[in-house]
């Protein structure tokens, strides 16, 4: 990686101080546990420990679940000893998962909740791409805690509730074609006034089998042949889930991006199904657009996309150095995306400059919906732990409820990259990482009197720990640093700077 910060458009005139460092003042303490705790272990010393609840459950042969008090199947009572250090009662995985972390006895010591938050969170782990690091994290059964929830309060209500809706079609557009579709697929969903009232409240979401994957998929799909409709297929680039090629429509001579995938070779099959009707669904200049999709043969799934030529933005922030008129532009182009899929209720959940794709012309589009969540007004928080560790908001890390301010947090670290090159803590240990970010709060950057200070305060409103005073999409893009915006076709030497790089 080579960059230089001398070619930052710093802002000499105005050299103010460095902003504070927001430090963490999170609310830890613990939930107050639904069951008398048992007793403490022998030699247990009141004074010293402090004890948590966590409530536990197993769900498959080597997973262990935490999930939140609502639904729970075994409590667990983890201790803290102040004096040594260390934790009492807690599960062996965990032991070793800490005894490997690189955070310190001190660490530990200072704030032993965010450490059980960070192992919580890895233990709840379920890799998206399972390559390398570093790893989407995804947990789908706080999806349905939440629908609970809602279930049991709506029940209270007088009017009628609308259906509790299954994890994935949450992430999919409210459109009555595909939500009532994929209802119709899930036992038991019937709406309430229809004999909902005696179904049973849905503590796990109904796994689709291989056989209603692809009667939905056909659902979806267009008829036909891709390989008469396109071709001149070159492979491109190789994601977990799929392989992507280019190819050309022979009718239009449009070039455009296929993603083919095996379905049998897919362990989270809701997220493509997920992927290709958010991007269906949510069509905006900012977003790589969905042009078709087909089943091929038994079991291949082809997404046909706009094709962008110029690659990720990661190669860009790896390779070149950005100034701020064209991290501005970037920024705006973003925030324009994340404004639009906001207003439709779709928290993106993953935004990193790997999922940023540009254009040979300059152009910046959002990609990778799998983990897109849809909320509902009555439900605009959700607990479920998804995106990738370094880019995540602290609410997520520590499972409060966020909402689709996450994305503009993790635009603020897509910020940094485009600054420093790499998202803060990139060399840390993951599960050390997670702890920083649960613990520092808003992260410093390196030299920040080279920034302007719009530019500082940019960073600072996407960056903030507070919530409520975090900009919202729309209100980033009314802020003045995106006046400094450089014409997307600045992007263009950086993409081929980017690309004479990567060659050698
Ligand atoms: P997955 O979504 O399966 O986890 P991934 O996000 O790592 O995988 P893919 O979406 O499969 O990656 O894409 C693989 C590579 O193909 C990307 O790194 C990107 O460079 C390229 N690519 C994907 N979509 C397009 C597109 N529409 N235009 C141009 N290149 C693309």
């Amino acid at each position: 990686m080579s960059y230089n910060h001398n070619q930052v458009d710093y802002n000499e005139n105005q050299p103010s101080a460095p902003p504070p460092r927001t430090v963490s003042l999170m609310d830890v303490s613990p939930q107050p546990p639904d069951k008398p705790l048992p007793p403490m272990p022998p030699g247990h010393n009141k004074e010293k420990s402090k004890f948590f609840t966590y409530f536990l459950k197993k769900p498959g042969r080597n997973k262990i679940e935490i999930s939140s008090p609502q639904d729970f199947s075994h409590q667990m009572h983890v201790g803290f000893d102040q004096e040594s250090g260390e934790f009492v009662n807690l599960p062996k995985e965990w032991e070793v998962l800490l005894s490997t972390s690189a955070i310190s006895k001190e660490e530990t010591k200072k704030n032993p909740e965010a450490v059980l938050d960070v192992l919580n969170f890895v233990m709840n782990e379920q890799p998206h791409s399972g390559v390398q690091p570093p790893t989407k994290y995804m947990q789908h059964d706080h999806d349905d805690e939440e629908e609970d929830k809602d279930e049991s309060s709506s029940s209270q209500s007088a009017a009628p509730a609308p259906p509790p809706r299954p994890a994935y079609t949450k992430t999919a557009s409210t459109r009555p074609t595909s939500a009532a579709l994929i209802q119709a697929k899930v036992p038991g969903n019937m709406p309430q006034g229809q004999g909902g009232r005696n179904i049973p409240k849905k503590k796990k979401k109904a796994k689709l089998s291989d056989e209603e994957v692809l009667s939905l998929l056909r659902t979806i799909v267009s008829v036909g042949d891709p390989k008469t409709k396109y071709t001149k297929f070159e492979k491109i680039g190789q994601g977990a889930s799929g392989t992507v090629y280019t190819g050309v429509e022979v009718s239009t001579g449009q070039e455009v991006a296929i993603k083919m995938m095996n379905l049998s070779q897919q362990p989270k099959k809701d997220l493509i199904i997920n992927e290709i009707l958010v991007m269906k669904e949510n069509r905006h200049p900012n977003i790589v657009n969905y042009l078709d999709s087909y089943l091929v043969g038994t079991d291949e799934l082809w997404v046909v996309m706009e094709y962008l030529g110029g690659g990720p933005l990661t190669d860009v922030v790896t390779e070149t150095c950005m100034t701020e008129g064209q991290i501005a532009a970037v920024s705006r182009e973003v925030l324009q995306a994340l404004a639009f899929l906001h207003k439709s209720q779709v928290i993106h959940r993953d935004i990193k400059s790997d999922n940023i794709l540009l254009g040979m012309t300059g152009g910046v589009k959002l990609t990778d919906f799998g983990f897109c969540a849809q909320i509902t007004p009555d439900q605009s928080k959700r607990t479920t732990m998804v995106g990738t560790p370094y880019w995540m908001a602290p609410e997520v890390v520590t499972r409060k409820q966020y909402g689709p301010k996450v994305d503009v947090w993790s635009l603020g670290i897509m910020a940094i990259e485009m600054i420093e090159g790499e998202p803060p803590y990139l060399n840390e240990n993951p599960l050390r990482a997670l702890y920083l970010i649960a613990t520092n709060g808003t992260p410093e950057i390196y030299n920040p009197e080279r920034l302007s200070s719009v530019f500082r305060d940019f960073l600072a409103k996407c960056l903030e720990m507070d919530v409520e005073k975090r900009g919202s999409a729309s209100e980033m893009l009314q802020h003045p640093f995106l006046r400094k915006a450089a014409p997307l076709s600045s992007l263009v030497p950086l993409i081929h700077a980017a690309k004479e790089a990567a060659k050698h």
